[in-house]
């Protein structure tokens, strides 16, 4: 346990962060290590082996016995195999060694991690190496080097890698136009991102007698319980003491791995929760991430919970997501989304600001793509997190900004609105300048986008790379624009681009609410996509349009585009095929077995009663028998159905072909079924079922 006045020190004990290098690597090592972290530049093999060699001193002084190189391959899990130090010594013995070579190269076999087809399974090596940018730290005695994963061919199986290139394009294009509007000193632009995680915590035994959570993360049957999210009563309530301190354990875990945790709260529905960290360069914030989540579950194991992170682990009660803050921060210190006191005459910042709105209006499709989950699938378009159409909320100071930018006007500030709470003994303070819009999908929120529709469960590299990717585009497409209008020496040339630029994308922006049908009618006449699942949106993956930007900025190849392509999909259909199977070993196995035992009883029951007393109807015991009878008809005939259509499911062979199929069919029947088993569930008596109900699970928590 850290003691609170230990805290600084204990932050990152386990992390070779700049720090521990500062105070062990010679000078000139430390030097070199900087700058490429910092600029992106090329390490030398003597620079690597010497921090190869005080890492592993390091190392071995902190505990650990084993090195691995850690990387994020298409899975969207992490992957690590671990090796020892020691190597032998001509006496028999044993020394511990760690070379520059180990530490920048890895060779895993990369036979058994998906690769859309750009390799043939027999072309077995693969390449890991080392992302210096991104700390190594060591966790359960081995030392974890975050790495960026290849094939032999040197195309990318991971999400590293593009996350790396489509930060180093964004920052290419944002120094060229950052130039030519005079800020001459930036050499580097850093993406920066905070990536708040919603969960849900559930006692661990009920998880255990799932087979619907244990598989495939989600309940697929569940009678809604008689109170769910409508009082409104969990949201920022008090913590229970249990899950208190699981929060505390959590927050320990993850500051000795240098993860800035810095808040927590009840969210929205029963038993969900929410960690936010603070904001970190992005490549290091979705390895962060992906360490959170692990570390989420395994604390989650020592407090006897389990920790859900699946989109929609609940039907009828919100999903968890991962809002991701975005923005963009040059090596001088200016976070470029940051509208500063006069934002009418900051030019770097509207013309920043005009890029992003340009890049989500002329790529919505992709961004809402980069999102794309079976899981994600249920949560975006459902009544609760953002709709799956993509929109931009700036609130009022910005839409007066932009409004006085397209009547070529003199901005007004709304200046600062002294907040009066009517009680004198309050303090004073003054208000924000824009209101909160939770139903907004990519929200401005004062300096810095928050872009709401990743999931829970999946990595916020694919957000990132597009979202990065799109932005770059748009720079350098107003950079020519604005070179050719002559904006280095004139203001007014800048005002008029912008002027064109919000009278083309203002279509994008919408400061309402977003769940509404109004808005569903809205955007479709403003022409905005509503792609409502994955098989929908997956098309444009490799439309011309997303080839033509990946390519351009080095981001994707032609053919690592299509090898995500068919990755999506098939992970798509799989994760459906496996739900679907769960779902009819459930109901015919462990439902039906509490159905029938509760009709017996029943059964029973009746036969009795009348023994005992002649003539007796029995109208409530035969009425529940009828009830059933006629539900599991009914049930019957739909799983009937579900198996028939999966069936059928497995013999298709186009990739779009069968997800489509999944999503129309099979997910239709898995509706289907769930409406009969959920009412068989609501009439039998919880003693009859094998596994929790959604009661159970959601308000047992102290
Ligand atoms: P809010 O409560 O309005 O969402 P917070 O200040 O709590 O705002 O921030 C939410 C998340 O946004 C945190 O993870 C925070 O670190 C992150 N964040 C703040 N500033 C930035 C920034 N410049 N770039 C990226 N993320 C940021
Ligand atoms: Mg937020």
């Amino acid at each position: 346990m850290i003691e609170a006045s230990k805290l600084t020190e204990e932050f990152g004990c386990l992390v070779f962060n700049d720090k521990v290098m500062r105070e062990r690597l010679p000078k000139d090592i430390y030097k070199a290590v900087h700058k490429t972290i910092e600029r992106g530049t090329h390490l030398e093999l003597d620079v690597a082996n010497c921090v190869a060699a005080t890492m592993k001193e390091w190392a071995v002084e902190n505990g650990a016995t084993h090195f691995t190189h850690w990387f994020q391959p298409m899975t969207g899990l992490t992957a690590e195999k671990h090796d020892s130090f020691i190597s032998p010594t001509d006496n028999g013995g044993v020394i511990m060694e760690f070379s520059g070579k180990e530490l920048v190269k890895g060779e895993p076999d990369a036979s058994s991690f998906p690769s859309g087809g750009l390799r043939a399974t027999f072309e077995a090596r693969g390449y890991t190496a080392w992302d210096p940018s991104s700390p190594a730290f060591i966790k359960d005695g081995s030392l974890y080097i975050p790495t960026a994963f290849c094939s032999y061919g040197g195309e990318a199986l991971d999400k590293k890698t593009p996350l790396l290139r489509s930060m180093e394009a964004l920052s290419k294009e944002a120094v060229k136009m950052l130039h030519l509007l005079g800020e001459s000193d930036v050499k580097r632009v850093n993406t920066t991102i905070g990536s708040e995680q919603e969960y849900f915590l559930i006692d661990k035994d009920y998880y255990k007698k799932r087979k619907d959570l244990l598989f495939t993360g989600r309940t697929l049957i569940g009678a809604p319980p008689t109170k769910g999210q409508e009082m409104e009563d969990h949201y920022f309530g008090v913590i229970k003491p249990k899950v208190s301190a699981y929060m505390h354990d959590l927050d320990e875990e993850l500051w000795k791995l240098g993860i800035p945790a810095k808040t927590k709260h009840n969210e929205v529905a029963p038993s969900q929760h929410e960690l936010a960290p603070v904001f970190e360069t992005a490549n290091v914030a979705v390895d962060h991430n992906q360490l959170t989540m692990e570390v989420m579950k395994k604390v989650a194991d020592k407090h006897n919970y389990a920790c859900l992170l699946h989109e929609k682990p609940f039907e009828g009660i919100n999903g968890s997501g991962k809002h991701n803050n975005w923005s963009i921060c040059t090596d001088t210190g200016i976070n470029l989304l940051d509208p500063g006191k006069t934002p009418g005459e900051n030019i770097p910042f509207l013309v920043f600001l005009m890029a992003v709105i340009a890049a989500v209006d002329d790529y919505a499709p992709i961004l809402r793509l980069s999102v794309a989950s079976a899981g994600n699938d249920h949560r975006l378009g459902g009544n609760e997190a953002p709709p799956a159409i993509i929109s931009i909320f700036v609130g009022d100071e910005l839409a007066g900004l932009l409004k006085s930018v397209e009547q070529g006007e003199t901005y007004q500030s709304l200046g600062k609105v002294q907040m009066v709470m009517g009680a004198t003994v309050l303090p004073h303070f003054t208000k924000d300048n824009t209101d909160r819009n939770r139903t907004s999908p990519f929200a401005f929120t004062g300096n810095k986008f928050e872009f709401r529709m990743p999931g829970s469960a999946v990595s916020v590299a694919n957000a990132n790379i597009v979202l990065n990717t799109a932005v770059a585009e748009e720079i350098a497409r107003l950079y020519e624009k604005l070179e050719k209008a002559g904006a280095a020496g004139s203001k007014d040339a800048i005002f008029e681009v912008l002027r064109e630029e919000l009278e083309a994308h203002k279509r994008i922006l919408f400061n309402g609410n977003g769940y509404t049908d109004e808005w569903v009618k809205e955007a479709e006449k403003r022409g905005l996509p509503n792609l409502k699942s994955l098989p929908d949106a997956m098309p444009y993956w490799i439309s011309d349009s997303s080839v033509e930007l990946f390519t351009k900025h080095g981001i994707f190849t032609k053919e690592e585009l299509e090898s995500r392509y068919e990755i999506l999909l098939e992970n798509y259909s799989k994760s459906i095929h496996i739900e679907s199977l769960t779902m009819q070993e459930m109901v015919r196995k462990d439902l039906t077995e509490g159905i029938i035992s509760y009709e017996k009883d029943l059964s029973k029951e009746i036969i009795q009663k009348k023994s005992v007393l002649e003539g007796a109807e029995c109208f409530l015991e035969s009425g529940i028998l009828r009830e059933l009878e006629e539900n599991s008809g009914k049930m019957c005939k739909a799983l009937l159905k579900l198996s028939e259509d999966t069936k059928t499911a497995e013999e298709k062979t186009d990739a779009l072909e069968v997800a489509n199929y999944y999503q129309k069919t099979v997910l239709a029947d898995m509706d289907e079924v769930r409406k009969y088993a959920d009412a068989a569930e609501a009439i039998i008596p919880d003693k009859y079922l094998s596994y929790p109900t959604y009661g159970q699970m959601l308000f047992s928590l102290r």
